[in-house]
């Protein structure tokens, strides 16, 4: 057999029409072999297959064409203030003339001799009666070797994105060339038994059908290429999704068929003794998640869980279940939580829920006193103290766990990969249970977080008060504090005031929350008001929430501080101004700190006065629906999965040609045929199979994050 001359591992810089300093800019956009340049999918797709030459232009009639610059020049009108470029145009058949105005760069992109692609309406010149192009787009070809010209023109063509000064034609010719030699090539990463179960397009002709289409789909709308309704690219989205749930069901059957340092045996009756001990009866949705958990501690391998739920679905008492239980066996349990507010919160309402059964409850954070925190951790040490609540001070290297068995991660998305690893380290592969106080849309649930188990709070628990959402018009505004919060304050009920910033800024039309604290503590000279943001130090952070808790603080004007967990049973409204400066699910997290105690909570968002329609109008859901899910569904589909994942997945990739709103069957499919590919025989080592090597060599030298992420819980 022929060797081939190219494979898909070669450096780019052996790519004979590359060369070194190419390769280098590929390097820099992140493209360092053969195949990470195949996977440079086009954005959009031309069709120029009746591409013209210049004699069959007809005048008034759009057209695109291929021709050479035999001159081009700047020229001064009197009658205008930019100057006129001008170029001749030719192709062997004929020449045109092309007209730009001020687009003086020209003079150096298209040198005479230079080949481009033109596209633009031809008329007859008024003034001497020859054919003329008015600013035509152009896309200029790299020097042409013979026979190239096939990959630009008379074809559906792919469009690149720049980058690093390497144009769409420059990756179009590359790509074209890379193609034409590995020809034939049967490479195919998928493992064939999914192969033969899907009809699903092969890698190579795939990867040729997403660079250089055949035809187009009976709309003839190029457009078209870039549905997954193009089996070519339908293959590329199942496929990323396929590698996903490859990753997540690998890591998750890694956890399971690791064993815990300490097996627990839990009696059948402890469910009802802790159940008995609560001030209210557990919803279904609670009692759900409580087995799960139970279920998953009396196994040998770690629970490794997702607890799902809106902002007071009651996730705490969940967690606080588990706590229990890791008690009852002699297990020390952590909570870690993002800020100091939330984590001192978690540390009353916990002990209160935990002390009844004798559990040894202790709080941990930067605030706790030098000498107390050396007396703690020693208590922790010496197994004195049974759970540890804090803030990423659990971490610290000085605290040492006798027997840590089950750890609690709240707002997961906020800590990074490290802090996550260090607190797991500290325990003998213990439990571990994430919380999120955002909803997490069903598809990331199933992609994104896949190695995790999931239980889902879809309940609400009782007496709970609505909450009421409203846009603030414009014309509204001027009277709106006197309408809407100054009968509030004079009921004695509390007020939320959020802000986007801390501080003015060069932005305009942005408030600030630092101003306007300013102007409104003026407005109630008489109701104290409070201030709270990031940037203070957090003794006073602390003692501004307190006081607001207690209720002396009666406005609260903040940044997004609030936004986590906090709970203040007298506020009955917030205030969101800049409303669309904030995601959806971040409002909706916002506007559950009200209406936790007795009466019902009202919420204003205010728009920027220059807010776009749009962003006003995608804040109509919040008005529609209580519902987090419903929310996080809507924002996931405005901005992505990126801000729901945070840190916790970093490591894997974001999709390229996967979209988790548009491809939810095929996700479905994806995770289907991934479990059925890792399932088989969990006793087996299918790592040493062919098919699994193959898939996970791939997807590791597509990802090169991948392999430290499976490494951590
Ligand atoms: P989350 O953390 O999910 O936002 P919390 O755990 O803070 O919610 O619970 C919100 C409120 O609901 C708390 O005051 C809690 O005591 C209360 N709660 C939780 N479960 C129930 C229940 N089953 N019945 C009545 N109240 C409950
Ligand atoms: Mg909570």
């Amino acid at each position: 057999m022929d060797k081939p001359v190219l494979s898909l591992v070669s450096p780019l810089h052996a790519v004979p029409d590359i060369g070194k300093k190419r390769a280098e800019k590929l390097e820099l956009a992140g493209y360092r072999t053969v195949l990470d340049l195949l996977y440079c999918f086009p954005f959009r797709y031309e069709d120029r297959r009746a591409a013209p030459s210049i004699r069959q232009l007809v005048p008034g009639t759009p057209a695109g064409f291929l021709a050479r610059v035999r001159d081009i020049r700047k020229k001064n009108l009197r009658s205008s203030r930019v100057p006129v470029i001008e170029a001749d145009l030719e192709d062997g058949s004929g020449g045109i003339r092309a007209v730009w105005f001020g687009q003086e760069y020209l003079l150096k992109t298209l040198p005479p001799g230079s080949i481009g692609f033109f596209f633009g309406k031809p008329e007859i010149s008024a003034y001497d009666g020859l054919l003329n192009l008015r600013s035509p787009v152009v896309e200029k070809m790299d020097e042409e070797k013979k026979g190239q010209k096939s990959f630009h023109v008379n074809r559906i063509v792919p469009i690149y994105h720049e980058s690093h000064g390497l144009t769409s034609s420059f990756f179009r010719k590359t790509i074209g060339l890379v193609l034409t030699s590995l020809w034939g090539n049967t490479f195919e990463p998928l493992p064939p038994s999914v192969l033969s179960r899907l009809e699903i397009t092969g890698w190579f002709p795939a990867i040729v059908g997403m660079h250089f289409p055949q035809t187009l789909p009976v709309n003839g709308d190029p457009d078209s290429l870039l549905l997954p309704d193009y089996p070519p690219r339908k293959r590329f989205v199942f496929e990323e999704l396929f590698f996903l749930e490859f990753l997540m069901g690998y890591k998750k059957r890694e956890i399971r068929l690791s064993s815990r340092e300490r097996i627990r045996q839990i009696p059948d009756d402890e469910g009802v003794t802790f159940a008995g001990s609560l001030p209210y009866a557990l919803t279904a949705a609670q009692k759900r998640a409580c087995r799960e958990i139970a279920e998953d501690m009396s196994r040998t391998s770690p629970m490794n869980r997702l607890l799902l739920g809106d902002v007071g679905s009651g996730k705490t008492v969940v967690a606080a279940w588990g706590v229990y239980l890791s008690f009852r066996a002699g297990l020390q349990s952590a909570l870690m939580a993002p800020t100091e507010v939330l984590a001192q919160q978690h540390h009353v309402s916990l002990k209160a829920l935990l002390e009844p059964h004798g559990i040894r409850t202790a709080l941990l954070t930067q605030s706790v006193r030098k000498s107390e925190k050396r007396a703690l951790m020693e208590a922790v040490h010496r197994g004195e103290v049974d759970f540890v609540v804090g803030t990423h001070a659990l971490i610290q290297d000085a605290l040492v766990f006798s027997s840590l068995g089950y750890i609690v991660v709240d707002e997961q998305h906020k800590f990074g990969v490290e802090q996550r690893k260090n607190l797991i380290q500290k325990g003998g592969n213990p439990d571990v249970l994430v919380m999120t106080a955002t909803p997490i849309p069903r598809s990331l649930a199933l992609s994104y977080f896949g190695d995790l188990d999931l239980s889902v709070l879809d309940e609400r628990p009782p007496g709970r008060q609505p909450v009421r959402t409203e846009i603030v018009s414009k014309n509204r505004l001027e009277s709106f504090w006197d309408e809407c919060v100054d009968p509030v304050l004079g009921r004695g009920e509390q007020v939320f005031v959020v802000y986007s910033l801390i501080e003015e800024s060069q932005e305009e039309n942005i408030k600030d929350a630092t101003t306007m604290h300013g102007i409104l503590s003026r407005k109630w000279p008489s109701v104290c008001t409070g201030l709270l943001t990031g940037k203070m130090p957090w003794e006073e952070k602390a003692s501004v929430m307190e006081d607001f808790r207690s209720g002396k603080i009666r406005l609260l004007v903040s940044t997004t501080v609030v936004e986590v967990g906090v709970d203040i049973p007298g506020a009955t409204v917030m205030v969101v101004e800049n409303a669309e400066r904030f995601g959806l699910a971040q409002l909706h997290q916002l506007r559950g700190r009200i209406g936790r105690g007795s009466l019902p909570g009202m919420c204003y968002l205010i728009p920027g006065v220059d807010a776009s329609r749009e962003a006003t109008g995608r804040l109509e859901i919040l008005v529609r629906t209580e519902d987090g899910f419903v929310v996080a569904e809507e924002d996931l589909r405005l901005r992505g999965p990126g801000e729901f994942i945070g840190t916790r997945q970093s490591g894997l990739p974001m999709f390229q040609v996967a979209n988790l709103v548009r491809d939810v069957d095929i996700l479905l499919l994806a995770r289907e045929q991934a479990s059925m590919f890792l399932e088989p025989s969990p006793n087996d080592l299918i790592e040493h199979s062919w098919e699994w090597t193959t898939l996970m060599n791939f997807v590791q030298n597509r990802y090169p994050g991948v392999q430290e992420w499976l490494m951590i819980r």
